[in-house]
């Protein structure tokens, strides 16, 4: 039976595992489009959980452990008026809770597999979905806010502009033992990510007036405070606009959206790539079916059915994020009464092993 041509649309962290996880399957045939002139450099880390770090090594062969460091700890902190209160830990003896990666680096990782599994790649800058004829399938991978979109989303969108911005850099340090880490602070949530044994990157989310001149020392005072010394080196600092974006339509005929398109939502949980991996983990099983049938994937409800499996936990995730968002800022009338509930959350196992189980499989479990 000839080949079925799925075209995939943005090399990103989305676009390049799509098409390796697809490449993996009989009977298609897989090209990835990426833009002509390259972009500037993502100096960013991302924290992937345990069961997403095992979807990594089967698309991958013989992937490079060492580009992720593993986290047997998680601890979350409270800023109350005279210190950080540690409210929650996440911690297991004997596996890991998540990982930590440099986006740069598996990148690189993700493009030489391509290159080595011969997946076809062209690079053109797409404007017209009619660009695309002669594919059975095509995915896009076109980032959080490509006008492409607009000429398959029907319904409107859950959008939210949150008015910040995420600082992101990277941290030399020589502190023994750092754990992963998130601290609500008057500010906004700063989260501490370990990737190698004197390196973190943190994530700073903070409204978007905040000062920017003198940025870089006044996050880096904010941080030698969190961590109670002044021996650091922060590089790589950089900084995104945040938002919150659910898309209620993922796909139109034979065109389906991926990635930061089908979700945009706030770092705070660190959960925006990780429902893209369940995204493309659950699109490369649904295709698997259909195409051992030797079925043509254009005339089954494949994308149908990805999207009536998908779309609940993506929503509920993304508002849920929303919600604790919210729960953190600043608000004068609650914030007495956070200290109370957040003392009581630490007490909780229950909830605790609920959390810890939703972040590691998701809802759809
Ligand atoms: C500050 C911050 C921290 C984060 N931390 C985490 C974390 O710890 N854990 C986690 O799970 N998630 C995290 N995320 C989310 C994560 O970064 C994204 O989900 C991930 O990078 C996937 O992006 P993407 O590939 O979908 O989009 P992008 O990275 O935006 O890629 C889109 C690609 O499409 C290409 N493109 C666009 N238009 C065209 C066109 N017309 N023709 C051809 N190509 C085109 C672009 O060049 C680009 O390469 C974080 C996000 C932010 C902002």
């Amino acid at each position: 039976m000839k080949k079925q041509r799925i075209c995939i649309v943005g090399d990103g962290l989305s676009g390049l595992m799509t098409a390796l996880a697809l490449n993996k399957l009989e009977g298609l045939e897989v090209q990835l489009i990426s833009r002509k002139n390259k972009h500037s450099k993502d100096r960013r880390t991302t924290a992937i959980s345990a069961s997403n770090y095992e979807f990594f090594n089967k698309v991958i062969d013989k992937l490079n452990k060492k580009l992720f460091w593993p986290s047997k700890k998680i601890d979350l902190f409270y800023e109350t008026k005279d210190q950080n209160m540690n409210f929650l830990n996440f911690n297991e003896d004997s596996k890991n809770l998540m990982y930590v990666f440099e986006n740069n680096k598996i990148k690189e990782i993700l493009i030489n597999e391509i290159k080595k599994k011969k997946i076809k790649t062209l690079q053109k800058n797409i404007n017209d979905l009619k660009d695309l004829d002669g594919n059975d399938i095509k995915i896009l991978c076109l980032g959080r806010s490509s006008k492409i979109y607009q000429s398959i989303v029907d319904k409107r969108s859950l959008n939210k502009d949150y008015k910040e911005i995420a600082i992101t850099g990277y941290v030399k340090h020589n502190l023994k033992n750092l754990n992963t880490a998130q601290y609500f602070l008057k500010e906004g949530p700063l989260a501490i990510l370990p990737f190698s044994k004197n390196n973190f990157s943190f994530v700073w989310s903070v409204n978007k007036d905040f000062p920017t001149k003198d940025i870089n020392s006044i996050v880096k005072s904010k941080i030698s405070k969190v961590l109670k010394t002044n021996k650091i080196l922060i590089s790589n600092q950089q900084s995104y606009p945040l938002m919150l974006n659910l898309k209620r339509t993922y796909y139109k005929n034979d065109i389906l959206i991926l990635g930061e398109g089908l979700h945009t939502v706030h770092p705070v949980a660190g959960q925006g790539f990780n429902l893209v991996l369940r995204d493309i983990n659950k699109l490369q099983k649904i295709f698997k079916y259909y195409t051992e049938l030797g079925m043509s994937l254009k005339s089954t409800p494949a994308l149908e059915e990805f999207t009536s499996n998908r779309k609940s936990e993506n929503i509920i995730t993304g508002i849920g994020i929303d919600l604790t968002h919210n729960f953190f800022k600043q608000n004068k009338l609650l914030n007495p009464f956070k200290e109370t509930i957040l003392k009581n959350i630490s007490k909780n196992d229950t909830l605790k092993k609920i959390s810890k189980f939703i972040s590691n499989q998701g809802l759809s479990i």
